[in-house]
Parts: structure tokens; C-alpha cells; sequence
């Protein structure tokens, strides 16, 4: 039995769309300015990116990450 299979399907009838985002999705390693992924040890509290350049406090950079990747695809569902 998929589960993940069988709400979506649910959803579907509905109306509405189901975001699942991957537990292991990289939220807190990954830019959320230019996606760059580098490895963030659990001590370092600032995520700075070598590529764009962005300094952002880590908590609020993976939260901005998991937005994004629930995006503006979700309706209220109900
Ligand atoms: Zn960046």
C-alpha cells in the first residue's frame, strides 16, 4: 500500500494538490538565495554561501527553503 499514493489521490478528488517534501530535502544546506549546497555542521548558526554571497542565520534560511519548496502550489485543503 502506498500512503503517499493514496492521499494524493484524495487530494485529487478534492480539489486540491498534496506537497510532500522529502524529509532528507536538504533545507538547511542548501541557499535559499542561488541553491547552492555545502554541508553545515549542526554548531555553525550563520549560513554563509560562497557563491551569491548571502548571510543568513541558519534557522530562518532552511525555513525560507521549505517555503519555497511548498511554494504557491498549495490551496487550503477543506
Ligand atoms: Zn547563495
Amino acid at each position: 500500500m502506498n500512503f503517499t499514493r493514496q492521499l494524493k489521490y484524495k487530494c485529487q478528488w478534492y480539489g486540491c494538490d498534496l506537497v510532500v517534501v522529502d524529509r532528507f530535502f536538504p533545507s538547511s544546506k542548501t541557499c535559499s538565495n542561488c541553491g547552492h549546497v555545502q554541508d553545515m555542521p549542526l554548531n555553525v548558526r550563520t549560513y554563509d554561501c560562497p557563491d551569491c554571497g548571502l548571510s543568513i542565520d541558519r534557522d530562518l534560511n532552511a525555513s525560507i527553503n521549505l517555503r519555497d519548496a511548498v511554494g504557491s502550489t498549495v490551496n487550503a485543503c477543506g
